[in-house]
Parts: structure tokens; C-alpha cells; sequence
């Protein structure tokens, strides 16, 4: 079931198959309610897994992002009309109440032909969940907005309990893994956050295997601590698609651990760093666990 093209994958990147009927209903679930999940759509490694415990990502904005990341298997192309996406709030908001979600994570694909990015659609996404869950925690992930300050207002005015971006890899590697992003923009989308609500927790998170060494791993760090960032995320990048990136590098699991203590040095509320860790892996345990 993994996913990954290219070389064999270690041992330690192997993971059983779990044939549970609650896979099967979230992937009907979804269908049914003409949703999309990241989970899906980017090929996560971790999908059968997440589905089979009755979670997963809501990926709004419809199925077509409006950039082409290198790492990315998320569709690319001519967003879908917003009259076809109009209803996704309401149907997110039933679909974690069918799931019995206490804890919901949202994120979407890039719309920059729409003049707030979709932070306008985040907000009504986030307001729809609060009044169907109200006890609900609720974790966005979002693109830059092109930095835009005005766009993460609309989106941190809705409340969301958890303000993720991810600034996916290292400097040097921004460029060639990421279209049409900046990585001081995306720090600085970070510090705005923080900044515009301090009760919010900010969340940051990046691959390695990509090519970069460890020392460019540790500034990334450093970068993300001197922005405000209180929680992170680090794992390993595999190559979805024969399009995509291939993988430089099986990190492994010793490396991980160390850079969860070079980031517990840092101050960090809470690092999770593993081979499987994703931005939205285990989200609500990373909010609870935080120190
Ligand atoms: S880790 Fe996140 S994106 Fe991957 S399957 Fe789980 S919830 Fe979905």
C-alpha cells in the first residue's frame, strides 16, 4: 500500500495494511459528500492507517491547486468554479459530525486566482465545524496567501485552535520543491500569526530526504523558533508520483530523534519528528502533548 516510486524502501518505512471497515467509510464518506482529503489527493503514506482509526484531512477549495510543487501529487491546473465548492463548508461540518471528530483538521489547495486566496472560505469552513462541533478543536493548514496579512486576519478571525503553514524543506531546496512560494514568505506568514493572534497555536512543519544536509535542518529550526513557530513537524519525503521529486535520501530514525532533541533545545512546545510524521499525522496528539 505504500506509496513510493522509485528505490526499495527500508524496513523501517514498511507498514501493514489494515483491512478496517472504518477505512472504507471514511473513503465513502467523502465520495458521498463529494469531499476531498489531502489524505487522498497527496497519497499520504499514512492514509490507510489514519482512515482505519476514522480520521483524516479535509482538503478544501476543491481537488485542482493553482501551483505545482515538485513534491506534490495534488492535482495542478485550472481551479474548479466557486459555485462547485460553495457548499464545502457545510459538508465538511457533517461529514467530522458523522465522524465524531473531536478534533478537525482543514486544509486546501492553493487558490490564487481568488482574490483571498480562499482565506474567506477557510473562515466559513471553520465557523460551519464550530456550529455543528462546537466542542471541536479545530487545526488549519494553509497555503501563504502571498503573504498577504489582510488574508490570514479572515482566516485566525474564525478562531481555529491550531494556525499550521508548512515551509516544507530547508532554504537552499525552496526553490526547486516549491512553485510560486518564498521561504521568508512563509516565514513571515508564520510570525504574522502569531503575532495577530498569540492565543493560536502555530504549527510549522518540513520534509527531509529531499537533499539537504543536517546542518540546513538545524537553521530551518532556528529559523522557525525566531518566527514564533511552537509546534513542528518533521518527516521523511517519498515520491508519490513518477512526476514528483525522487527521494535523496532514507533518513533514518536515529537522525529523526536527533532532530527532535535539537528542536526540544530550541523550546519548542512540542517537535514530532519520524519517518511517517505528516503535517497532519497524529494532530491531536501533537496539540495535547504539547508542553
Ligand atoms: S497523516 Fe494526515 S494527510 Fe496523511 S493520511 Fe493521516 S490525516 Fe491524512
Amino acid at each position: 500500500m505504500l506509496v513510493q516510486i522509485g528505490p526499495r524502501l527500508p524496513d523501517w518505512l514498511r507498514k501493514p495494511w489494515r483491512d478496517a471497515a472504518s477505512d472504507h467509510q471514511v473513503k465513502r464518506l467523502m465520495r458521498s459528500r463529494e469531499l476531498h482529503t489531502v489524505c487522498e489527493s497527496a497519497r499520504c503514506p499514512n492514509r490507510n492507517e489514519c482512515f482505519s482509526r476514522g480520521t483524516a484531512t479535509f482538503m478544501i477549495g476543491g481537488n485542482i491547486c493553482t501551483r505545482h510543487c515538485a513534491f506534490c501529487s495534488v492535482p495542478a491546473g485550472k481551479p474548479d468554479a466557486y459555485d462547485t465548492i460553495a457548499g464545502e463548508p457545510g459538508q465538511v461540518a457533517d461529514a467530522a459530525a458523522e465522524l465524531e471528530l473531536d478534533y478537525v483538521v482543514v486544509t486546501a489547495v492553493a487558490r490564487d486566482d481568488l482574490a483571498d486566496g480562499g482565506a474567506g472560505h477557510f473562515a466559513r469552513t471553520i465557523v460551519a465545524i464550530r456550529d455543528r462541533l462546537p466542542e471541536a478543536r479545530i487545526e488549519v493548514l494553509t497555503p501563504d496567501f502571498g503573504g498577504s496579512e489582510e488574508c490570514i486576519r479572515i482566516v485566525l478571525d474564525a478562531a481555529p485552535h491550531v494556525f499550521n503553514h508548512n515551509v516544507e524543506t530547508v532554504r537552499r531546496l525552496s526553490p526547486k520543491v516549491r512553485s510560486r512560494s518564498d521561504h521568508d514568505r512563509s516565514l513571515d506568514v508564520l510570525k504574522m500569526a502569531g503575532r495577530i493572534r498569540p492565543d493560536t497555536l502555530v504549527k510549522s512543519g518540513l520534509m527531509v530526504g529531499l537533499g539537504e544536509s543536517r546542518d540546513e535542518v538545524h537553521v530551518l529550526l532556528q529559523e522557525m523558533a525566531e518566527h514564533g513557530v511552537r509546534a513542528v513537524t518533521i518527516g521523511q519525503y517519498l515520491q508519490p508520483t513518477r512526476r514528483n521529486l525522487p527521494v535523496a535520501e532514507f533518513v533514518h530514525p536515529d537522525v529523526f530523534d536527533a532532530y527532535r532533541e535539537f528542536g526540544e533545545s530550541l523550546g519548542f512546545d512540542a517537535v514530532f519528528s519520524g519517518p511517517f510524521v505528516r503535517s497532519s499525522y497524529m494532530a491531536e496528539s501533537v496539540f495535547e502533548n504539547r508542553s
